[in-house]
């Protein structure tokens, strides 16, 4: 099996971390990723600073999947970006629903009310121009009435058109491997691609994973709690336990691994580095 080892960026806020970015992007390219993919924030609220990182790795010849999130956009909108991304010789999406920001009401929730809807526009207007990874949750998402709804609502995605799917993070390959099978049992055989989330941070990890519905296992929260101020301990254990799920996942048979890189280079390099991915 080829493996698909991925990475993801989010688009800075202000110039100075654009130019920040901008430096530390050939060392994680040095790696040799498949492709970078760029965050969207749902409504457009990131949308100049995707389009613009979007630009800047294209301009670098880097393989790019702009994030796409339909909630809060209309089909004309979502229409001219796709025609931008296509002209800029993009040939990859990763295609969601998104969450509207706080403030946008229910009334402005746009033309597109689930990612399904969005794969099935993208295949209606572009065809096969653009092959798209959308999103799957081993451990549920959140607003899942309950696993059978939401692997009903996963296959509905994959029936519209999605190529492949990439997996909100988790530290339990167990729930991983037991959502591939689920889809498995239901016919569904896209690779599911894991997001891996290293790290480096407890306090926003913790937030993180309360709001997007990922679990951090007991043991591994009350040993990042131990540490307390003690960042390089912290992050030792963090490699630790990230570098071995990652081994897990690959051993055990994941199609490949999409690193969170939060856009530090630093955790995703020496993560690439212990599972001699380096070319
Ligand atoms: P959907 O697949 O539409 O699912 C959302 C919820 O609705 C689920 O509970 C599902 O079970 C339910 N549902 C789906 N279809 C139906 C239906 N037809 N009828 C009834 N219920 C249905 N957010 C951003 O804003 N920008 C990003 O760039 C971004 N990138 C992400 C990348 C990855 C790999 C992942 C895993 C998440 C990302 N997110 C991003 C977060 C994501 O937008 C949120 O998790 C969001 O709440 C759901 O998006 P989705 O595409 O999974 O939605």
């Amino acid at each position: 099996m080829t493996h698909v080892y991925s990475v993801e960026l989010f688009p800075p806020k202000t110039a100075e971390g654009m130019n920040k970015l901008k430096q530390d992007i050939p060392q994680i390219n040095a790696l040799g990723p498949a492709y970078f993919s760029v965050t969207y924030g749902a409504g457009g609220s990131t949308r100049e600073g995707t389009f613009e990182t979007v630009a800047w790795l294209r301009s670098q010849g880097i393989d790019t999947a702009p994030h796409l999130a339909c909630i809060g956009s209309t089909r004309e909108q979502v229409r001219e970006i796709l025609a931008q991304y296509h002209a800029q010789g993009i040939n990859r999406l990763v295609a969601l629903r998104g969450d509207l920001p706080s403030g946008m009401g229910a009334g402005n929730s746009g033309d597109f009310r689930y990612a399904n809807e969005l794969v099935s526009f993208v295949r209606a207007e572009f065809g096969d121009a653009f092959s798209i990874e959308v999103a799957a949750y081993p451990e549920y998402h959140p607003q899942a009435g309950n696993p059978a709804r939401d692997l009903e609502n996963f296959k509905r995605k994959v029936d519209a058109g999605a190529d492949a799917a990439i997996t909100q993070y988790f530290y339990n390959a167990d729930a991983y491997f037991g959502f591939v099978e689920s889809c498995e049992r239901v016919g569904l055989s896209i690779p599911i691609v894991p997001g891996i989330m290293p790290i480096t941070n407890y306090t926003q990890l913790a937030r993180f994973s309360d709001t997007c519905g990922a679990e951090i296992p007991r043991w591994i929260r009350r040993r990042l709690e131990g540490y307390g101020d003690d960042v390089a301990s912290l992050r030792a254990f963090g490699h630790e336990v990230v570098l071995g799920l990652c081994q897990r996942l690959i051993a055990d048979g994941a199609p490949g691994l999409h690193f969170y890189t939060m856009n530090q280079s630093g955790p995703v390099t020496c993560l690439w580095r212990d599972l001699g991915l380096t070319i």
